[in-house]
């Protein structure tokens, strides 16, 4: 685990204000309120919790970004409260967490997540790329081991479940519709579960609302979108664990697959492509999916070919983008809110939990009058996304049999 600064609180409301922080005194009350969510009451009677209108640090969006910024904080002892506009866990794609992520939830407290039997074991990557021949690759030999293919809900809920015993409050249903800025602070109007409209004045708002980037938009911040990558997907029964562990990419003249075992014999089947490619009517889908996987070599080979026990195709933008803009004087963006990621590159969650740590740090900086730590925090998000970018592009460039079809040809 890093940094665990002993536990500091706010001095008076000033301070809590301005976000000054002072050392704790023994046996003061903790500086929390317990927040009510969806998942683990902490009530055992029926009561309206309500944040607190003025808080230092709002995090809006309860993802993997936001829970892990609300760690980090708590671990500089900033007072912290999470929002998010729905009422339970909703169900997003991205179960393949690599090895190289142990390294992240280790410096979060977290890494005993992993081991919840939830999580199956991510060894390795078959992949079909370039000439046709497979091949897998091997975690065994790396730093970290094993990867984890996560159920995603259950990841989600474990990981809110942390962020409640660390008695950060989580208030859920809470959808930030406005913010206005005054008098050095935001103010955020907030849609509430009973329908009415709150504001919460915060000294600093962490965006952690993946790709809707709320924060960002309603401060007038564009995001440029390098691509119309959409995934349509869907979840399978599949007997007898044919993928072994693995995560297994096929690339088509279209697109590539993505199939990963996500436990209970079941397992995700992604294809990805740009959305005007296809102009398909929902009832159609079906057929089409099945169709497409028909198409491939080695994907149809290892999965039944009757889908119809298939859950119905979702279908979710993919797209590479980054916010033209990743912080304000008030304000900063994490995770998908700041740069979202081609999922070929499996780094999303990863960043996601990395960056809200690196933000958590750029914060207490600022908290202690250094503006730095916030220009180095969006600099160093900005140049890992523009390696990203370069990596996908060879990676991509790397596929040269279908030079002429609209999906390569824009990305060589
Ligand atoms: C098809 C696909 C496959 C993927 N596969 C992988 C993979 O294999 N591995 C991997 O690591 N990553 C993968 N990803 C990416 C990964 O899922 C994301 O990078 C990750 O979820 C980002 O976390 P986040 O916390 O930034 O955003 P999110 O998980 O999107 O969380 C944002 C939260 O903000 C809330 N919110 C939004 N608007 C508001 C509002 N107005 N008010 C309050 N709350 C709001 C939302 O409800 C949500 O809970 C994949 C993505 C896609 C699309």
């Amino acid at each position: 685990m890093g940094r665990n600064p002993s536990q500091r609180s706010y001095r008076n409301r000033s301070d809590r204000r301005t976000g000054k922080i002072c050392r704790r005194r023994k046996n003061a009350p903790k500086p929390i309120i317990t927040g009510c969510t969806a998942t683990k009451p902490p009530f055992k009677k029926t009561r309206i919790i309500t944040p607190p209108t003025s808080i230092p640090v709002v995090i809006v969006g309860a993802g993997p970004a936001g829970l892990a910024t609300a760690l980090a904080l708590q671990q500089y002892g900033i007072y912290c409260t999470i929002i998010d506009n729905h009422p339970e866990h909703v169900v997003k794609p991205g179960e393949s967490l690599p090895p190289n992520a142990n390294a992240i939830l280790n410096t979060l407290g977290i890494e005993t997540l992993l081991e919840s039997p939830n999580h199956n074991h991510y060894v390795g990557n078959t992949v079909v790329w370039g000439d046709g021949t497979v091949r897998s690759r091997y975690f065994m030999n790396e730093p970290y081991g094993n990867g984890r293919h996560l159920n995603r809900i259950a990841f989600e809920t474990e990981l809110r479940n942390t962020v409640q015993q660390h008695n950060i409050p989580l208030f859920l249903d809470y959808r930030l519709t406005n913010i206005t800025e005054q008098e050095e602070q935001l103010f955020l109007n907030c849609t509430t579960p009973d329908g009415t409209v709150r504001t919460l004045k915060a000294g600093f708002v962490v965006d952690c609302s993946g790709r809707a980037a709320i924060v960002a938009k309603k401060m007038g911040v564009k995001r440029t979108t390098l691509d119309t990558l959409s995934a349509y997907y869907c979840t399978v029964p599949q007997p007898g664990n044919t993928l072994n562990g693995m995560t297994f990419i096929e690339s088509v003249e279209d697109g590539w697959w993505y199939a990963a075992p996500i436990g209970d014999n079941k397992i995700i089947m992604h294809f990805m492509s740009d959305a005007d490619l296809h102009t398909l009517k929902t009832p159609d889908l079906q057929y089409w999916f099945q169709q497409k996987i028909a198409e491939t070599q080695h994907l149809n080979t290892l999965i039944h070919p009757d889908i119809s026990m298939a859950t119905a195709i979702t279908i979710k933008t993919a797209t590479t983008a980054i916010l033209e803009q990743p912080c304000g004087p008030r304000w900063l963006a994490v995770g998908d809110a700041l740069c979202s990621y081609d999922p070929l590159t499996s780094f999303g969650i990863t960043n996601a939990l990395a960056g809200g740590h690196a933000a958590a740090q750029a914060i207490e900086k600022l908290f202690n009058g250094d503006s730095s730590g916030i220009s180095d925090y969006c600099q160093q998000q900005i140049s890992v996304f523009d390696k990203s970018v370069a990596m996908l592009q060879n990676q991509y460039k790397m596929e040269q049999r279908w030079p002429s079809a609209p999906f390569w040809e824009r990305r060589h």
